[in-house]
């Protein structure tokens, strides 16, 4: 495919990941994502227009404020990289099809999701319940309209109806909420909700590959910052970081994945 529509995947990407960057600041504390314009948190600067350009105002800026000197973190630019990278990914995946428009959206949700979780240790009701709304409306349109072929090549069985969605949801808050029960040190209420949403998103089977791999990431991840003692023993895992994880690439692999996993046998 033609390397100038890529270029343009990136753009838009990194312009998105700016927003998604407004959303991680703004949401956890209550704050509203239209209003004030952007300012320097350390001075209280308004920015102006190059200094939001995504990526470039950063590096040019080597990730300090023009008028303070004040670090930018490191997460602005991380944002951004990786939202324009996700973007590429979907359109290398599906091209021109309502998938890549869905899954623009669901990725996007789940950077945000990841990234609050690892800095505030929380999953927002407020992400959570209206990406739910969406993903409920989608299933719907997708089960009324099978002819539109919104989600032609991503699952493999059943076909996404509102039911695969709905069982996919099930299964996933119910296994969640089943370790919750046993080990609730292990995890948070946030966790079992998103487990939900990612079967909404992922749908009936794939559902299991995406909490497979954020369980497993979750797992190592445990494990190295175990071996590392980093932190001490009251350091909490973000494990919605790695299920947000578990479901981009899902979305974006996840028949794949499965396929070959079950061609193991
Ligand atoms: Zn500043």
């Amino acid at each position: 495919m033609e390397p100038v529509l890529y270029v343009i995947c990136a753009l838009f990407g990194a312009v998105i990941g700016s927003f998604l960057n407004v959303c991680i600041d703004r949401l956890p504390a209550g704050k509203s994502l239209a209003y004030p314009p952007s300012a320097c948190d350390s001075c209280q600067h308004r920015l102006s227009p190059p200094d939001l350009i995504p990526v470039l105002s950063y590096v040019f800026l080597r990730g300090r404020c023009r008028y303070c000197g004040q670090r930018i973190p490191l997460r602005v630019l991380c944002v951004e990289l990786l939202t324009a990278l996700l973007f590429i990914a979907v359109f290398y995946v599906s091209g021109w099809s309502a998938r890549t428009i869905l899954t623009f959206i669901y990725g996007s949700v789940f950077i945000v999701i990841a990234f609050i979780d690892m800095e505030h240790k929380l999953i927002l009701n407020k992400v959570v319940y209206p990406a739910a709304v969406i993903a409920l409306l989608v299933l719907a349109i997708a089960s009324l309209a099978p002819q539109a072929g919104l989600f032609n090549n991503v699952i493999m069985l059943p076909r996404v109806t509102i039911l695969s969605g709905i069982i996919g949801a099930a299964a996933g808050f119910a296994f969640f909420l089943l370790v919750y029960l046993i080990y609730p040190q292990g995890m948070g209420e946030g966790d079992i909700k998103l487990a939900g949403l990612i079967g909404l998103t992922t749908c009936f089977p794939l559902v299991f590959v995406a909490l497979f791999i954020g369980i497993v990431a979750g797992g190592i991840a445990a494990v190295l910052l175990l071996a590392t003692r980093r932190g001490g023993r009251k350091t909490q895992m973000p494990y919605g970081s790695f299920l947000s994880l578990g479901a981009i690439l899902t979305l974006l692999w996840g028949t794949d994945l499965l396929t070959w996993y079950l061609g193991l046998f």
